[in-house]
């Protein structure tokens, strides 16, 4: 732990960390159901959906990767085990038991607008008081944001072929 760095964050480093240790439980979820989800998708544009599910994977993976960082930094402990991402999580896991491609892609949406909602949270939290963590979860909702759309755009695709067939 950062002595001066984590005093710099204030008083309310505790509850932080807990929010950050929430968020690191929901994006192992999301990683997951993003990962198994690019695996049995089927259905119409199977090839376009796996890939853009398999990036967003990625991207959730390196999410984990910078809370987890940020938590040793405030001198906290990320979550050690995959029963705290149950426990902790604020957006839950949906499995992708229907793996047809319109299924997923509302499954995953709605993932997304809940980690939009958990990042707006963390961006009000800090952005007066720890400018290192603001910069961090202002760029994770920024992800977020392009996660949802980029979902939402195939799911529109898929419409627009399906009338037009
Ligand atoms: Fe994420
Ligand atoms: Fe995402
Ligand atoms: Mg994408």
């Amino acid at each position: 732990m950062g002595t001066k760095g984590r005093e710099i964050v204030g008083k309310d480093v505790d509850k932080l960390i807990e929010m950050l240790n929430k968020a690191l439980g929901d994006e192992w979820l999301a990683y997951y159901q993003y990962w198994i989800g690019a695996k049995v998708a089927k259905g119409p544009m199977r090839g376009t959906v796996a890939a853009e599910l398999l990036q967003h994977a990625t991207e959730e993976l390196g999410h984990a990767e910078l809370l987890a960082n940020r938590i040793i930094q405030l001198g906290g402990t990320p979550l050690l085990t995959p029963e705290d991402w149950y426990k902790m999580t604020n957006c839950g896991y949906e499995a992708p038991e229907e793996p047809y491609v319109e299924v997923l892609l509302a499954q995953n949406i709605k993932g997304e607008q809940c980690a939009i909602e958990v990042y707006q949270k963390l961006v009000h939290f800090t952005k007066d008081s720890d400018p290192v963590t603001y910069e961090m979860v202002l760029s994770i909702l920024t992800d977020e944001i392009e996660h949802e759309e980029d979902l939402q755009a195939i799911e529109e695709d898929i419409k627009l072929m399906k009338e037009r067939a």
